[in-house]
Order: C-alpha cells, then sequence, then structure tokens
C-alpha cells in the first residue's frame, strides 16, 4: 500500500501547509484505510488566504478583466474538467466511496456544464436603464451598474464535492468576484484538485484561494472574517443557522443551501412499474447522502402493500461493495462517525416501533457500510419521518386522500424537494402548486440543471445555487443618477 499523499492549501497560486505545521487524515470510506493527510487550516492560514483573494478583487488584474476573458477562463476551466473527468471520478470514488458509474452520469457532467452555463453570463452582465419623472423639477437618466460583490468565502459539503463547488465557483467567477473555497474535511480532494486546475487554465494566482480543514476553525474564521463579504454554504441546517447568525452581525451577504426531508408522492394513479425504479433512485443515490433525498415515501392506500413490498425487495438486492468494480449499485457512508449516525436513526426507528422491511442484509467485511434499508408502518411523528437522516433509510407512509398527501408532504420543516408520480397531468400541476418547496419533480427525481433555480423554502435555506438566480446572489446593483 502506497503512503498517503500529502495537501496544502492553495493562497495566491502557491501550496502552504498550515501556519502550525498541523495535518488531519482523510480515510477511504470502502476501506477504512488512510487515504491522504490535510493540512488542517488555522485563522492565520484564513488571514492569508483572504488577503490573497482580496488583492485581486481590490486593485489586481482579475478586477480590471472584461467579462468576456473571464468566460473565456470559465470555458479552459470546463475544457479542463473534461480533460481530466476520469482522473475527478478516480479521486471523488476514493474519498467518498461512491460508485464510479455514478460520478461519470451526474457529477462530472452537471460540473463540466455549470462552468459553461456561467461561463455564457460573464459578459453578459447588463445593467438597466430605468425611467422615472425626474427629480425637483429636473429631468434625470438612471441606470444601473451590475458589480461583483467582492470576495466570497465557498464553504461546500463532501456529498457532492466537485459538483456543489462548481455550483458556487463558476457564478462566483463569471460575477468577477475572487474567492476562498472551505472544502469539506470528509471530501477535500476532488475540489482541491478543481482548485488548482483554475491556475492551469488562466486564473490569476489569488483569484481561486483554497483552506484545508475542520469547519469550527477555518469555515467560522472565514465567516467572521471583515474581508469576505459573501458566504455562500451548502450543508447542514445547523450550521446554515450559525452562519446566518454571525452574518447579520456584518451584514454579509449569504446563499444558505441547507437539509431536506424530501417527499416521494404516488398517487392512486401513478404508474407503478416506473414509479419503483424512480423511488429507488430518489432514495439511494449517493447512498441517501443527498439534501434532494426522497426519504418520506407517501404511497396512496391502495397501493401501500405492493410498494413496501416492491421496494423491500429492490433494495434488498442492491450490491454493495468496491466503488470501483462495475457490478457495484451502492457505496459506503461517508465516514465512520457518519455511518454510526445513520445506524441509531435506524435504532430509534425500531424502538419507536416502525416495522424493517430491508436492511438487515450483510455487509462488506470493511469499510462504512449500511445496508439500504425500509421502513413500513412509519407515523408521520416518528424521528425517521421528521429528520434528516442522509444515509440509505427510507420511510413509507399511507395516505387516504390527496389532500392527506400534500398535508403529509409539507409537515416538515424542511422544504427543499419534491417528487410527484400520477399519470394525470391537471392534477400534477395543481399539487406541485401546492407543495412549500423549492422544486418539484413529476414523474421523476429532482433533475438537476445548471439553468434550474436550486435551493429550498422554511429551513431549508434562503437564495438559490444554479440559474441566473446564483448569479444575483454574487452581484451588487449600484444606481446612477445623472441629474440634467
Ligand atoms: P456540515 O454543515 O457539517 O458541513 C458543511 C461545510 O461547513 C463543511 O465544509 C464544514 O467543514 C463546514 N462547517 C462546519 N461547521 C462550520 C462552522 N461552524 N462555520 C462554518 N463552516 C462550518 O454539512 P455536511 O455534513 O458536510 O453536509 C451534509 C448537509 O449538507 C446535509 O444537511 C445536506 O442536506 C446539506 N446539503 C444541502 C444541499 C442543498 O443544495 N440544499 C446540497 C448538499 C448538501
Amino acid at each position: 500500500m502506497s503512503a498517503p499523499q500529502t495537501y496544502q492549501h492553495l493562497i495566491a497560486g502557491t501550496s502552504r501547509e498550515a501556519s502550525d505545521g498541523a495535518v488531519f487524515d482523510k480515510f477511504e470510506p470502502s476501506t477504512g484505510q488512510p487515504l491522504a493527510q490535510v493540512a488542517a487550516g488555522t485563522a492565520r492560514d484564513v488571514d492569508a488566504a483572504v488577503a490573497a483573494a482580496r488583492a485581486q478583487f481590490d486593485g489586481g488584474e482579475w478586477r480590471r478583466m472584461p467579462g468576456a476573458a473571464r468566460g473565456r477562463l470559465l470555458n479552459r476551466l470546463a475544457d479542463l474538467l473534461e480533460r481530466d473527468a476520469e482522473r475527478f471520478v478516480d479521486i471523488l470514488a476514493r474519498e467518498q466511496g461512491r460508485p464510479v458509474m455514478e460520478m461519470r452520469l451526474l457529477d462530472l457532467p452537471l460540473s463540466i456544464d455549470t462552468m459553461r452555463y456561467f461561463a455564457g453570463w460573464a459578459d453578459k452582465l447588463e445593467g438597466r436603464q430605468i425611467p422615472t419623472g425626474g427629480f425637483m423639477g429636473k429631468p434625470t437618466l438612471n441606470y444601473t451598474l451590475r458589480e461583483p460583490v467582492g470576495v466570497a468565502a465557498l464553504i461546500v459539503p463532501w456529498n457532492a464535492p466537485l459538483m456543489i463547488a462548481c455550483w458556487k465557483l463558476a457564478p462566483a467567477l463569471a460575477a468577477g468576484c475572487a474567492v476562498v473555497i472551505k472544502p469539506s474535511e470528509d471530501a477535500p480532494l476532488a475540489v482541491d484538485a478543481l482548485a488548482r486546475l483554475t491556475l492551469e487554465a488562466g486564473f490569476p494566482p489569488g483569484v481561486v484561494n483554497l483552506v484545508h480543514g475542520v469547519g469550527p476553525v477555518v469555515g467560522a474564521s472565514l465567516v467572521k472574517h471583515p474581508g469576505v463579504d459573501k458566504v455562500s454554504f451548502t450543508g447542514s441546517t445547523a450550521v446554515g443557522r450559525l452562519i446566518a447568525q454571525e452574518a447579520a452581525a456584518s451584514f454579509k451577504r449569504v446563499t444558505l443551501e441547507l437539509g431536506g426531508k424530501a417527499p416521494q408522492i404516488l398517487l392512486e394513479d401513478a404508474p407503478l412499474e416506473d414509479a419503483i425504479g424512480g423511488l429507488m433512485m430518489g432514495l439511494f443515490v449517493d447512498q441517501g447522502q443527498t439534501c434532494a433525498a426522497g426519504s418520506r415515501i407517501l404511497v396512496h392506500r391502495r397501493h401501500y402493500d405492493d410498494v413496501v413490498s416492491a421496494l423491500a425487495g429492490a433494495a434488498r438486492s442492491l450490491k454493495l461493495g468496491d466503488p470501483f468494480d462495475p457490478a457495484t449499485q451502492m457505496g459506503a457512508l461517508i465516514s465512520e462517525r457518519h455511518a454510526g449516525r445513520v445506524k441509531s436513526h435506524i435504532d430509534a426507528a425500531l424502538r419507536d416501533g416502525a416495522r424493517m422491511v430491508a436492511g438487515t442484509e450483510p455487509l462488506p467485511a470493511q469499510g462504512y457500510f449500511v445496508r439500504p434499508t425500509i421502513f413500513a408502518d412509519v407515523a408521520p411523528t416518528m424521528g425517521i419521518a421528521r429528520d434528516e437522516i442522509f444515509g440509505p433509510v427510507g420511510a413509507v407512509i399511507p395516505f387516504d386522500s390527496e389532500e392527506d398527501a400534500v398535508a403529509l408532504a409539507n409537515d416538515t420543516n424542511y422544504a427543499l424537494s419534491a417528487s410527484l408520480w400520477t399519470k394525470n397531468v391537471s392534477k400534477a400541476h395543481q399539487i406541485a402548486a401546492h407543495l412549500r418547496v423549492g422544486a418539484v419533480a413529476i414523474n421523476g427525481w429532482s433533475p438537476l440543471d445548471a439553468r434550474l433555480p436550486w435551493g429550498g423554502f422554511k429551513d431549508s435555506g434562503v437564495g438559490r445555487d444554479l440559474s441566473s438566480k446564483a448569479l444575483d446572489g454574487y452581484l451588487e446593483e449600484k444606481v446612477v443618477t445623472v441629474i440634467m
């Protein structure tokens, strides 16, 4: 076995170890073996990274670069991601334990497409000319300028690290911000490789900086830092709340993409055969470690028993194992600690009286695996129906009418996304309008696309990633009035 590789910060275009030389170990989820040693960043490292970003934003080459040139650099970065796609698939499979097939189908194409989409925006950040009745009897000419918000801290989770880093980095750079990226300590390697690729693409050193380390030190220092103008965070609702409190004191701009507890609703007329595959995808993609995981399966009572047994059979047959084996359908969870957390949710559901119909099959001999687990006879008040588990665990709950289904779906503080299965198109539109979530998928699971805004209502967050809405989060609009 080769020695674990060492990863350092990227500050002003150069690799730097932590100011006190400290490192932490990152383990490979599918084997439990050491994978990398990573710089454990400090508040001083954050100071250095913010200073590098500020130098580029406040008066560097970057601030003077026209939008068309920024767009060319983003397109070059997309080309490099495409060139290195298999290298990224390999890194992600090792650091996340996810099957390579998922990264080839989802993470890499979506990351590359996001870069190209925002590359196209970089030279289209147009202001407005706004007619008014003039000022104190004099006519005025009023127009607006759209300016980058400044230095943006991009705080990334571990569940889709490359893709979510691209969701933040691409609009930030298109807008002209300079950035400091804080990857998750649980999946820092692909984001590290992405940051380094920006230098090869030709971004001036200091435009993209990266500080490794743990959230309460590096993340918290960034959020408090007076040199940071904007925080774009994807992660748990608990940490999102801390960031919102901190930002309230400094008036930093924030985008918060937080947790979810998505309902997948099967109406009485749902196309059952297609729906089972779709429900499985919504529930188990990325081992259920997605904010959009459809972990509350609400089924019309007429189909309840059939759906429970179809899901149980499909879950029991899933093959867990080596992410590089083409036969593997589900990988490991991100860490031993997280697998323990998911198991404690399963134990609590059993204590609450839910009926486990899949999940007791044998596990691979090593690694942080949890069997795909389905619970039936779940009351909507149980923790398994309310808490974000972020693992391969689904709760199947019956309903008797469409009104009940909508009420159950909305009965949660999370409000990110929902799926709805029906053959009746007009009913689908009516129910979609009543679901209090940021995204509704009809007859499928959350199709992510750079052109579609992504974000939640309620405790699922504030603001949007993706689409032109994401750009707005990295821009200020300034009014200029000429009194004539
Ligand atoms: P997390 O909140 O533990 O960590 C997210 C990031 O924040 C990490 O980089 C972490 O180091 C950092 N962090 C931790 N404490 C911090 C602090 N005090 N100050 C600043 N930064 C801090 O979340 P996670 O476990 O990495 O990710 C899973 C969560 O992310 C789930 O709740 C999931 O639903 C959510 N998520 C949401 C979306 C979305 O688009 N809404 C997408 C993916 C994941």
